[in-house]
């Protein structure tokens, strides 16, 4: 068998161990004589299976009971839709920080139900830095505070908390279970899972319970946090084998000690590889040090002509999927959680050897 170091953005790496698994199991679970995939939702099987990965989640995050925890379909752009859906009236007040494409969507998104603030942008630095709190400017009465920790494409990342009076939500997509969170701060925090989770066709969805009564009367049925969360994510058929497979994830994360150990070794996987940035005239980053994301490290070469033959000779050597965001251009590689440390440790050495033949 060979695999190759997978640095996608999305759908991303899944640990090797997880796929083992899961092919062991793939024709028959634990002697049932079936697969997962064929199972009714509602099976003692499958409901324990459910079960299970969400104790497993809740562990992981310290998630108490004043949460709810669903596994929903749509990924994280229909929760751009939902949350204002769910957290506020026709037309109510909600704020947005904008620092960055996936920010910028989620405010599309919510304009279109909502009378959207945006407290600060980011666009006075490009996009390069996390702009701080004192400068924003929050609503007297905002039905929510929304804003995204880690921006996957410019690879701009929150190192704090914000401090909000209104409900905090979170788009955690890009580095949720990369490290602890202090769950007690946020109101509701959603993540689409083919990162750090799974594979897609799946969005988790932490929110207080406290807020479960608050949807429009004319949100979609299986849109409403409520009605998700009474049916224990079973309102209509969830994503079995996505929520399976996440399952895996969450045992596999609590093997290697936990999301704690995880941001170890994520933060010496960042490092090796900013190192390898900045000490090289060849290759940059530009965005600030305080802001940089430990989960996706976009760069760019010191010629553009030069993007294809990195892209190319960096496949030759099973180092895949290094191209930028299309709409960024340079390079990216996206170290989430299942990316070893092994794999930063060959594209630095590939980026070395490429900046000295093309340099
Ligand atoms: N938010 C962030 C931060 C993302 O990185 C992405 C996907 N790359 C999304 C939202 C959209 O996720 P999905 O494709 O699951 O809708």
């Amino acid at each position: 068998m060979s695999r190759v170091f997978n640095f996608c953005a999305g759908p991303a790496a899944l640990p090797t161990q997880v796929l083992a698994e899961a092919q062991e199991q793939l024709l028959d679970w634990n002697g049932r004589g079936l697969s997962v995939m064929e199972m009714s939702h509602r099976s003692p099987e499958f409901v324990s299976i459910a079960a299970e990965a969400e104790q497993d989640f809740r562990d992981l995050l310290d998630i108490g009971d004043e949460y709810a925890v669903l596994f929903v379909h749509g990924g994280a752009s229909a929760q751009f839709a939902s949350l204002p859906l769910n957290l506020s009236a026709m037309g109510e007040r909600v704020d947005y920080v904008d620092t960055g494409l996936w920010s910028q969507k989620a405010i599309k998104e919510a304009a279109r139900y909502a009378d959207v603030n945006v407290v600060v942008t980011a666009e006075q630095n490009q996009f390069t830095e996390v702009p701080e709190q004192k400068i924003w400017r929050c609503s007297d009465k905002a039905a929510y505070l929304h804003y995204t920790p880690n921006e996957t494409i410019n690879g701009v990342a929150f190192e704090w908390v914000p401090e909000s009076d209104v409900p905090l939500v979170a788009d955690m997509s890009s580095v949720i279970l990369s490290g602890p969170i202090d769950v007690t701060r946020f109101g509701v925090i959603y993540a689409g899972a083919q990162k750090n989770i799974g594979p897609a066709g799946l969005a988790i969805v932490i929110v207080k319970k406290e807020l479960l009564g608050k949807a429009r009367q004319d949100i979609p049925t299986c849109m409403s946090y409520k009605v998700v969360a009474d049916n224990h994510s079973m309102y209509n058929t969830p994503p079995t084998l996505a929520w399976y497979l996440s399952g895996l994830v969450f045992k596999w994360v609590k093997a290697q000690g936990g999301v704690a150990a995880m941001e170890l070794v994520n933060r010496r996987k960042a490092a090796k590889l900013y190192n390898a940035i900045d000490s090289s005239d060849f290759y940059s980053n530009t965005v600030a040090v305080n802001s940089r994301s430990l989960m996706n490290v976009p760069f760019t070469l010191s010629d553009d002509r030069l993007n294809s033959l990195f892209v190319s000779q960096a496949e030759e050597s099973g180092l895949l999927n290094l191209a930028g965001h299309r709409t960024a251009g340079g390079m990216r590689a996206s170290i989430y959680n299942a990316v070893p440390e092994a794999a930063v440790d060959a594209l630095v050495e590939f980026m070395s050897v490429f900046e000295r033949d093309n340099g």
